[in-house]
This record gives C-alpha cells, sequence and structure tokens, in this order.
C-alpha cells in the first residue's frame, strides 16, 4: 500500500505525548464490537480514559454490563459505524471479522470517510490484507493491531500490541491502543502485526506443552509442584507460562489453572492460531516441527471436550494420558 495523505486528525505534541484534537476536547465516541474476554477488560479501559463507547457483540449478554454503566448498545455493526468514526474489533476468528466487516450488516455499510478501523482479533493475515483493501476504497483506514499479553494483562491495561498498516496513521492508533496496553509496536505493512501474533503464539504454545509435561513429569517422579515451578522459574527451564500463567492447579492464583481452567484463552482459539501458523509455513515453505506437532496436540485437545477450557488445561489432558 502506498504513502496516503491522513483522513483523520492529526496528532499534535503535548507534554512530550502525542495528543489528537479529539483528545484535548471532548472525546467522541469510540465503537467496539466483541465483549468475550479481552474485549470486555479492553472496553473498560478505554471507558476509564474517559471515551464513551457505542458497542456491539452478536451474544447481548456480552453488552449487558456497558448498558448498565450508560453506554449506548446498538444492533449492529452498520451501526456502530453509523455512530463512530473510530472502531475496534475483537472477535474470534478470520470468518467473524469478514462477517462484522463486511456482512450484510457489517461497518462496511455505513462507514464514514476517514474512519479508523482497528482490528486487534488474530486472524489471517492474509484476511487482514483483502479487508484493508475493501476499506480503503471507502475512504476509511484500517489497521491490524493483534495484542499479546492474555485476560490479566488487557485487564491492567498492560497489553502488547503489534500494529500493521500505513505508518502515517499509526499516532492515531496509538492513541486509542495506549488506554489498553503498555506497550504498543509498529511492525510495517498491513498484516505485519497478524505475522508477529502468529509467530509470538506458536512459540507460547510449545512453551506451555513443554512447561506441562515437564511439570507433569516432575510431579510423577514425586517433587512437590509449587516447589518445582520455584525451581523452574529460578533456572534456565523459566518462560511465561511457567512464571506468569503456571498450568498445574494450586501453584498460582489468580490464573486459569487456579479456577479449573475457565476464563482465560480458550483451547479452540490456540488451535485456531496454531492453524494460522500452519498455513503461513506453508505459504513461506518454512519448517516448524514442534509449531506443527503442537497444532496437532490442540486439535486432539478440542476433540476431547477441552474446547471451551483455556489452553494451559494441556496439563490436565497430559495428565489423563497414561502411557504404558
Ligand atoms: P471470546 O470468544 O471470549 O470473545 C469474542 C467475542 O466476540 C464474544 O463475545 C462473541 O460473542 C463476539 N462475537 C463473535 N462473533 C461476532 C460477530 N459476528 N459480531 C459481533 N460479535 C461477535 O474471545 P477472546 O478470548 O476475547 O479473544 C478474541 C480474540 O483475541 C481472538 O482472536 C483471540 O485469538 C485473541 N486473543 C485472545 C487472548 C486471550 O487470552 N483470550 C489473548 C490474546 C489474543
Amino acid at each position: 500500500m502506498g504513502k496516503r495523505t491522513s483522513l483523520l486528525p492529526q496528532p499534535v505534541p503535548v507534554q512530550g505525548k502525542l495528543q489528537s484534537p479529539q483528545s484535548m476536547a471532548s472525546k467522541t465516541p469510540v465503537g467496539f464490537i466483541g465483549l468475550g474476554n479481552m474485549g470486555n477488560p479492553m472496553a473498560k479501559n478505554l471507558i476509564k480514559h474517559g471515551y464513551p463507547l457505542v458497542i456491539y457483540d452478536v451474544f447481548p449478554d456480552a453488552c449487558k454490563e456497558f448498558q448498565d454503566q450508560g453506554e449506548q448498545v446498538v444492533s449492529s455493526p452498520a451501526d456502530v459505524a453509523e455512530k463512530a468514526d473510530r472502531i475496534i474489533t475483537m472477535l474470534p476468528t478470520s470468518i467473524n471479522a469478514i462477517e462484522v466487516y463486511s456482512g450484510a450488516n457489517g461497518i462496511l455499510k455505513n462507514v464514514k470517510k476517514g474512519s479508523l478501523l482497528i482490528d486487534s482479533s488474530t486472524i489471517d493475515p492474509a484476511v487482514a490484507k483483502e479487508l484493508a483493501k475493501e476499506i480503503e476504497k471507502m475512504g476509511a483506514v484500517f489497521m491490524d493491531a493483534p495484542v499479546s499479553g492474555g485476560v490479566g494483562a488487557a485487564r491492567s491495561g498492560n497489553l502488547t500490541f503489534m500494529v500493521g498498516g500505513v505508518e502515517e496513521e499509526f499516532a492515531a492508533a496509538q492513541e486509542l491502543l495506549g488506554c489498553m496496553g503498555s506497550n504498543v509496536l509498529y511492525c510495517g505493512a498491513i498484516g505485519t502485526g497478524q505475522a508477529a501474533k502468529i509467530c509470538n503464539n506458536m512459540l507460547l504454545a510449545i512453551s506451555m506443552i513443554g512447561t506441562a509435561e515437564a511439570m507433569n513429569l516432575g510431579i510423577r517422579l514425586g517433587l512437590d509442584p509449587k516447589l518445582l515451578a520455584k525451581i523452574l522459574n529460578m533456572s534456565s527451564g523459566r518462560c511465561w507460562s511457567s512464571d506468569t500463567y503456571n498450568p498445574v492447579p494450586g501453584v498460582m492464583d489468580g490464573v486459569p489453572s487456579a479456577n479449573n481452567y475457565q476464563g482465560g484463552f480458550g483451547t479452540t482459539l490456540m488451535a485456531k492460531d496454531l492453524g494460522l501458523a500452519q498455513d503461513s509455513a506453508t505459504n513461506t515453505k518454512t519448517p516448524i516441527l514442534l509449531g506443527s506437532l503442537a497444532h496437532q496436540i490442540y486439535r486432539m485437545m478440542c476433540a476431547k471436550g477441552y474446547s471451551k477450557k483455556d489452553f494451559s488445561s494441556v496439563f490436565q489432558f497430559l495428565r489423563e494420558e497414561e502411557t504404558l
């Protein structure tokens, strides 16, 4: 995509920070579509920063607490686009994103020229590129900005955003994304945010399976799981899955393993991300031996009833696999 003149309000420096003219006056409403495990706390952080919201979710219960707080709930993505010229989407899959942007009652039906549309879902980079083309034809701007950090970071406003799109528009996106994340990184052209996210999640899937295997082996060798986690976290096996999101019940508080693997990042979503990694690896002729194996493991878990549990339930899955 070539350089283009921004149709959005241009950011101006204020005490070393970039603020748009809008943020200096009263804030205009921001659209938010997809208020699930991640979208819910992300939207709440926008409210905390003073942005009124126009929201939509296909599952009406997801909007209820926002409606009770006085936020505007509407009945389609097209209605969101009518009332807001900056919209964030946080949806499960590529298919949902296509429906929300290009469907019969999608955002594109009513999008205004100069609108900024940011998709924070993890989707296929090729789909992000296709959506960007359609959106650009309507005179609006699209950026892919998937996130890392999980539900905890979404609640505390400490997500990492990986942003792809036209560089001149990055500051405008940063103004909103900075309310929900502590790291907002520009990755390059449209689709590169998704590329970075897919690589991260493939590594996360592999390290979660590795952590679960090591913990399970240690427990079967007679080690106390809390002690083993402490040792790993002081040693070279330490990783995010061992020290921040340990998969073994009783090792940490406030993580899905402490709550029967409820909430968090669904196994079905991890299987989806590994499928995206698999497709990308095929397209680029890249060997991803462990990534492919992780994909098979998470798909098998989905088939065996784990799809709605957090992806750290791979520990429970392994516990239940007795081998000869
Ligand atoms: P979720 O399933 O909890 O929430 C998705 C929400 O989107 C739901 O409320 C659902 O009703 C809504 N939705 C689905 N289709 C819709 C449609 N057509 N129109 C309007 N709303 C629709 O998913 P999540 O865990 O919040 O994840 C969202 C995205 O973020 C996924 O792409 C996921 O891979 C990514 N992600 C999740 C985590 C995590 O820890 N959960 C972390 C990083 C990235």
